[in-house]
């Protein structure tokens, strides 16, 4: 069974924008699971709806698995609970997350003792094992916020995450604030502590080869769509939809010589969830489009093993676990396009 599962997951805000749009996914226990887009696509959402963080008024069907215990069907009690404990999350601007009017060990220890598990004392202790494990010395639990640099801060984000043992982290974009040096720091810091206490992870980027390097999983999100997914590496180093591919060009791995060519350019902005296109979302920016992208979306089909991809290039006849899964129908005679894969 799946720790984390997203059934047809729709998010409206109120006023009526459709950030999210019938979403499908899942995450076993222990897996790192990346969530890859532009920004507006609908990530944060997402996550923000897994751990029921949406703003009051805001429009949620479908259904969230935690364990297999329907999160949008929980009292708030057991919300609470569950928060913390069975799954948490690390945004990105440490610096709003954070209190700044308590040290940091008092932050790091109230969810300790929110959730009953600890005396003061031992909620003490704990604090500074949390902070040496995420690098920094246990008297660091006195600084305040503003005492601390950004990669510190964040550093005491993740230290909180992990405090009540939780099973799944949810990471929203935990290094974009940061520079780039900090930035990789702080990515193996996250990667190693979830792997080393068997922790799910849900990692969100805009950034498709830093999750290529983190997640065994990747999905990419397109105006509040999932358009592709597969394996990590895979889908960064052969991407099947055009919006993926634009997005592994977009950004090419660090001292990998196929970054020595110009990145493929992507124009323009995903659209408005309040004026949505009709047919394929992507296809008024997308280079391959046929004329019938303009009027007919087109749901996930099996694109290899494992993969799937929502692109009326993408599919054999006949092949379709994962279109049946999102109950669409599949096009007999789509064709596969040669695939242009990632290095122009
Ligand atoms: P991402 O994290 O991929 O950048 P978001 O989930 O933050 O995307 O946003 C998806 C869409 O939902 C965007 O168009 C954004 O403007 C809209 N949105 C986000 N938060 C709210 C909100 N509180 N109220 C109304 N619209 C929102
Ligand atoms: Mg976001």
């Amino acid at each position: 069974m799946s720790l984390l599962e997203l059934r047809n997951l729709t998010v409206t805000y109120p006023g009526g924008a459709a950030a999210v749009r019938g979403v499908d996914l899942s995450v076993a226990a222990g897996e790192k699971l990346g969530i890859a887009g532009e920004s507006g696509c609908g990530k944060s959402t997402l996550a923000l709806a897994a751990l029921r963080l949406l703003p009051v008024g805001t429009q949620v069907g479908g259904q969230i698995l935690l364990d297999g215990e329907d999160i949008l069907a929980m009292r708030w009690g057991r919300v609470r609970a569950v928060r913390w404990a069975g799954a948490s999350i690390v945004f990105q601007g440490a610096m709003h997350s954070l209190n700044p009017v308590h040290r940091v060990g008092e932050q790091i220890a109230e969810p300790i003792l929110l959730h009953g598990r600890a005396t003061a004392a031992a909620a003490k202790k704990r604090t500074g094992e949390l902070l040496e494990q995420v690098g920094l010395p246990a008297a660091r639990a006195t600084a305040y916020p503003h005492e601390l640099s950004g990669g510190q801060r964040q550093r005491v984000m993740i230290a909180m995450a992990l405090a009540c043992d939780p099973r799944l982290v949810v990471a929203d974009e935990p290094t974009t604030a940061l520079d780039v040096m900090i930035q990789a720091q702080i990515l193996g810091l996250i990667e190693r502590l979830v792997s080393e206490q068997d922790v799910a992870l849900v990692m969100i980027s805009h950034d498709l080869a830093v999750l290529a390097d983190t997640c065994d999983r990747l999905a990419v999100m397109y105006a509040g769509r999932v358009v592709e997914e597969g394996p990590a590496r895979a889908v960064h180093e052969n991407a099947r939809h055009p919006y993926a591919q634009a997005l592994s060009g977009a950004f090419p791995r660090i001292g990998d010589p196929a970054s020595r060519f110009a990145p493929r350019g992507l124009p323009g902005d995903p659209p408005d969830p309040f004026a949505l296109p009709a047919g394929c979302a992507f296809q008024p920016r997308c280079p391959v489009s046929l004329p019938e992208c303009a009027t007919e979306d087109q749901p996930l089909r099996e694109a290899a093993a494992g993969r799937v991809a929502a692109c009326v290039h993408v599919g054999a006849p006949g092949a379709n676990a994962a279109t049946a899964r999102n109950g669409g129908t599949a096009r007999d005679g789509a064709t596969e396009p040669e695939n242009t894969g990632s290095t122009p």
